[in-house]
Protein backbone atom coordinates (compact mmCIF):
# COMPACT_ATOMS: atom_id res chain seq x y z
CA UNK A 1 0.00 0.00 0.00
CA UNK A 2 1.48 3.59 -1.10
CA UNK A 3 2.06 6.02 2.30
CA UNK A 4 -0.92 8.53 0.33
CA UNK A 5 -3.67 5.77 0.50
CA UNK A 6 -2.96 4.79 4.06
CA UNK A 7 -3.09 8.63 4.96
CA UNK A 8 -6.21 8.99 3.05
CA UNK A 9 -7.48 5.73 5.01
CA UNK A 10 -6.62 7.21 7.95
CA UNK A 11 -8.68 10.61 7.42
CA UNK A 12 -11.67 9.92 8.91
CA UNK A 13 -11.03 10.56 12.57
CA UNK A 14 -12.52 9.09 15.49
CA UNK A 15 -14.96 9.98 18.40
CA UNK A 16 -16.27 11.08 16.07
CA UNK A 17 -15.37 9.88 12.68
CA UNK A 18 -16.79 12.50 10.57
CA UNK A 19 -16.71 12.61 6.19
CA UNK A 20 -18.32 15.27 4.30
CA UNK A 21 -18.38 14.26 0.41
CA UNK A 22 -20.84 14.39 -2.98
CA UNK A 23 -22.47 12.34 -4.52
CA UNK A 24 -22.53 12.08 -8.33
CA UNK A 25 -25.18 13.43 -9.03
CA UNK A 26 -24.03 16.48 -7.00
CA UNK A 27 -25.84 15.87 -3.60
CA UNK A 28 -23.31 17.10 -0.22
CA UNK A 29 -23.26 14.40 2.54
CA UNK A 30 -22.32 14.11 5.82
CA UNK A 31 -21.44 10.69 7.67
CA UNK A 32 -20.98 11.10 10.87
CA UNK A 33 -20.31 8.29 13.73
CA UNK A 34 -19.97 8.65 17.69
CA UNK A 35 -21.58 6.00 19.50
CA UNK A 36 -23.88 5.59 16.76
CA UNK A 37 -23.43 6.75 13.23
CA UNK A 38 -26.05 8.95 10.78
CA UNK A 39 -25.69 9.53 7.09
CA UNK A 40 -27.50 12.77 6.10
CA UNK A 41 -27.73 14.45 2.72
CA UNK A 42 -28.19 17.73 1.85
CA UNK A 43 -29.49 19.05 -1.91
CA UNK A 44 -27.87 19.30 -4.82
CA UNK A 45 -25.51 23.05 -5.40
CA UNK A 46 -24.94 23.19 -1.74
CA UNK A 47 -21.42 23.59 -0.47
CA UNK A 48 -19.78 19.94 0.51
CA UNK A 49 -19.37 21.27 4.10
CA UNK A 50 -22.42 20.38 6.85
CA UNK A 51 -21.20 23.40 8.21
CA UNK A 52 -22.63 25.45 5.51
CA UNK A 53 -25.81 23.33 5.23
CA UNK A 54 -28.95 26.17 5.84
CA UNK A 55 -30.87 23.14 7.43
CA UNK A 56 -29.85 19.70 8.65
CA UNK A 57 -30.38 17.93 5.46
CA UNK A 58 -32.21 14.53 5.38
CA UNK A 59 -31.35 11.60 7.44
CA UNK A 60 -31.20 8.26 4.64
CA UNK A 61 -29.44 5.74 7.21
CA UNK A 62 -28.65 5.49 10.95
CA UNK A 63 -27.59 2.70 13.32
CA UNK A 64 -27.18 2.71 16.68
CA UNK A 65 -23.58 1.33 17.03
CA UNK A 66 -20.40 3.06 15.88
CA UNK A 67 -18.11 2.93 12.96
CA UNK A 68 -14.70 4.05 12.62
CA UNK A 69 -13.24 1.95 9.42
CA UNK A 70 -12.86 4.23 6.66
CA UNK A 71 -13.54 1.30 4.47
CA UNK A 72 -16.80 0.06 6.24
CA UNK A 73 -17.55 3.71 5.82
CA UNK A 74 -17.13 4.46 2.03
CA UNK A 75 -18.78 1.11 1.57
CA UNK A 76 -21.68 2.29 3.34
CA UNK A 77 -22.06 5.40 1.59
CA UNK A 78 -21.94 3.83 -1.36
CA UNK A 79 -24.68 1.30 0.00
CA UNK A 80 -27.15 4.19 0.68
CA UNK A 81 -26.07 6.83 -1.90
CA UNK A 82 -24.63 4.96 -4.76
CA UNK A 83 -21.06 6.65 -6.54
CA UNK A 84 -19.76 9.34 -4.99
CA UNK A 85 -16.17 11.19 -4.33
CA UNK A 86 -14.27 12.63 -1.55
CA UNK A 87 -14.16 16.82 -1.82
CA UNK A 88 -10.91 18.69 -1.76
CA UNK A 89 -10.40 21.17 1.15
CA UNK A 90 -11.13 24.10 -1.30
CA UNK A 91 -14.57 23.12 -2.49
CA UNK A 92 -15.78 23.01 1.15
CA UNK A 93 -14.64 26.81 1.95
CA UNK A 94 -17.99 29.22 2.11
CA UNK A 95 -18.43 32.77 3.02
CA UNK A 96 -18.98 33.44 7.01
CA UNK A 97 -19.55 36.26 8.95
CA UNK A 98 -17.27 36.78 11.46
CA UNK A 99 -19.57 36.76 15.39
CA UNK A 100 -17.32 39.56 16.92
CA UNK A 101 -15.80 42.20 14.01
CA UNK A 102 -18.82 41.04 11.53
CA UNK A 103 -16.21 41.11 8.64
CA UNK A 104 -17.13 38.46 6.31
CA UNK A 105 -14.68 35.78 5.34
CA UNK A 106 -13.85 32.05 3.43
CA UNK A 107 -13.79 29.75 6.15
CA UNK A 108 -14.55 25.60 6.38
CA UNK A 109 -15.88 25.84 9.25
CA UNK A 110 -14.89 28.59 11.91
CA UNK A 111 -17.31 31.48 12.71
CA UNK A 112 -14.44 33.33 14.49
CA UNK A 113 -12.15 35.62 11.49
CA UNK A 114 -8.14 35.14 12.34
CA UNK A 115 -8.08 38.79 13.38
CA UNK A 116 -10.41 38.14 16.10
CA UNK A 117 -9.50 34.51 16.84
CA UNK A 118 -5.86 35.59 17.40
CA UNK A 119 -6.60 38.72 19.88
CA UNK A 120 -8.69 36.34 21.45
CA UNK A 121 -5.74 33.43 21.92
CA UNK A 122 -3.91 36.98 23.19
CA UNK A 123 -5.98 38.25 25.53
CA UNK A 124 -6.10 41.29 23.94
CA UNK A 125 -9.83 41.28 23.96
ZN1 LIG B 1 -13.49 39.19 13.40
Amino acid sequence: MELEDEVLKRSYGICPAQLDGITEDGRPFYFRSRGSWSLRVGKPGWIPNVCAWPTFGIVIGYGDYEIEDPDTIDELVEEYLGPWRHVTWEETLFDQECLHCKTVFRSDASNICMDCLVKKVLRLE
